[in-house]
């Protein structure tokens, strides 16, 4: 199918929201979105879908959209892929958006897929970074050949240009003080109905799911745990952070791969990462880089980490971390 690629204008960003609560990568996108409209001169438009969700349209902007579209009705909510769909699929069709960003969760992997096919547009999955060329077309970076290089992905001859996005990548938007302009936002006509779907949700359990990306604070083991992951539970623990791990830890079935940092894991910024018997090679730094404070524990005072860490301490974990955990507990 071709199109009139000239038809298409604006970044519109996808408000992921369960029970009228975002996910935190939507306002990660909603900031590289920004700076991705400025640079086509063009607006950005906050999509939010749901039931309950107009207080959503109205953060998106105040943390820096143009517009907001608003699908309202009982009939999203909880999130179902073929109402979703039906529902993006008549927006893109009126509205032709030149680029969608979707994070690269859960839901927005089923969302970003489910709706790609009947938009005829091009998708990149798992992107790490986003730029447009001059003549707005979205440069879509992404690891390949299982994380020796980076791809970047054009989509010349389809709109939209759409990409999901790793959570953790881009900083999120800060709420801003600004007056919300109720002329920015758009109560779209809902063009689904419930007895046109196709799904029903019986029940909604969520599981025990692993998010480090979301901590505060992060203690991640490495290779020089050998095996023994109970000092790192414990310090995270204390500090009321998360557990995660170099590749060579899960490699080793040590931590399960939720966990694991770096570019062919997750990308973590917390407030504070701290490093146990990890080394510091390049693709775990690519998953850490961006945090506030590394504090750095290893046995060998060269290891490339310590170039990295605001503060080092060259030791053994087994030793140091039971200390740092009983000085914390005893706070
Ligand atoms: P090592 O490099 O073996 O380091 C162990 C460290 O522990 C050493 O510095 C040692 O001095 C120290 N040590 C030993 N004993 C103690 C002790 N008792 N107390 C304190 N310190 C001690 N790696 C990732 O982490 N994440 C990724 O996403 C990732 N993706 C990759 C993608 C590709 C394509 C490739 C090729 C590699 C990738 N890697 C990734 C692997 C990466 O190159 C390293 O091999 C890995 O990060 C090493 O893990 P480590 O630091 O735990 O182990």
């Amino acid at each position: 199918m071709t199109v009139d690629i000239d038809e298409y204008r604006g970044v519109w960003v996808f408000v992921e929201q369960h029970a009228g609560e975002a996910a935190p990568v939507s306002w990660e996108l909603l900031s590289k979105g920004r700076e991705l409209a400025d640079e086509m001169d063009e607006p950005l438009t906050a999509l939010v879908m749901g039931h309950d969700v107009a207080h959503l349209a109205d953060e998106a902007l105040t943390r820096g959209a143009d517009h907001a579209l608003v699908a309202d009705d009982e009939v999203f909510e909880p999130y179902r892929a073929d109402p979703y769909g039906e529902q993006f699929r008549a927006l893109v069709e009126e509205r032709k958006p030149s680029i969608v960003l979707i994070g690269g969760t859960h839901t927005g992997r089923d969302f970003a897929g489910r709706v790609a096919v009947p938009a005829h547009a091009g998708l990149t999955a798992d992107c790490t970074e986003l730029d447009v060329d001059d003549e707005g077309l979205l440069l879509a970076s992404r690891p390949t050949f299982g994380g020796d290089a980076m791809a970047t992905i054009k989509c010349p001859s389809h709109r939209p240009q759409m990409a999901t996005v790793r959570a953790g990548v881009f900083d999120a938007s800060e709420p801003g003080e600004v007056d919300v302009d109720a002329d920015a936002i758009e109560e779209v006509e809902v063009v689904v109905e419930e007895k046109d779907t196709l799904s029903e949700v019986i029940e909604r359990v969520v599981g025990d799911v692993v998010d480090i990306t979301d901590a505060d604070v992060v203690v991640a083991g490495g290779a020089g745990c050998e095996g023994n992951f109970e000092p790192i539970a414990e310090l995270a623990e204390a500090l009321g952070g998360e557990v995660a791990a170099s590749r060579a830890a899960v490699d080793e079935g040590w931590v399960e791969p939720a966990r694991q940092v770096g570019q062919t894991g997750k990308t973590v910024r917390p407030h504070l990462y701290i490093a146990a018997g990890i080394s510091g090679a390049v693709q775990h730094l690519e998953g850490m880089n961006d945090s506030d404070y590394v504090v750095a524990i290893n046995t060998d005072s060269n290891a490339a980490i310590f170039d990295h860490a605001d503060y080092g301490i060259v030791g053994d974990l087994h030793e140091v971390l039971p200390k740092l955990t009983a000085m914390i507990r005893e706070k």
